[in-house]
């Protein structure tokens, strides 16, 4: 695990709308260190695939690249995806600020109004970075 600065008002957990749920975000050195694993992965899948006659998206769930992926990634926050696919979607560097009504992010740097429960923040201010 990568150190990275992150404050004590950091949440542990933020929804995350591609994935439906809330979960513990990734520094930008952690994260990347598993997408880089992920990268590689395509030969694993086929492999995998043709070895155990699996469909295709269950090779993509099982295969051992992307399951050492999803280990590393339960090492370094304590929690656990389901699906390889889902560390693309941690990058707390890709949040913004949390709505203060309803704990959600944001959905850019430069929203003054919630998406999600339609709180809106005093004139003249933005969300801004998580
Ligand atoms: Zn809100």
């Amino acid at each position: 695990m990568i150190k990275e600065k992150s404050g004590p008002k950091m949440p542990k957990a933020v929804y995350v709308y591609k994935l439906r749920k809330s979960v513990p975000l990734l520094g930008d050195a952690d994260r990347a260190s598993l997408t880089d694993m992920l990268r590689g992965r395509v030969a694993s899948v086929i492999e995998y695939h043709r070895k155990t006659g699996c469909s295709l998206e269950k090779a993509r769930r099982l295969e051992p690249i992307g399951q050492a992926a999803l280990t590393n990634y339960h090492k370094i926050t304590g929690a656990t995806l389901e699906h390889p696919d889902e560390i693309w979607c941690t990058r707390r560097s890709d949040f913004d600020s949390l709505c203060p009504q309803c704990s959600k992010p944001f959905r850019t740097a430069e929203a003054n109004l919630c998406a999600e429960c339609g709180f809106t923040l005093p004139l003249g201010e933005v969300a801004g970075p998580l």
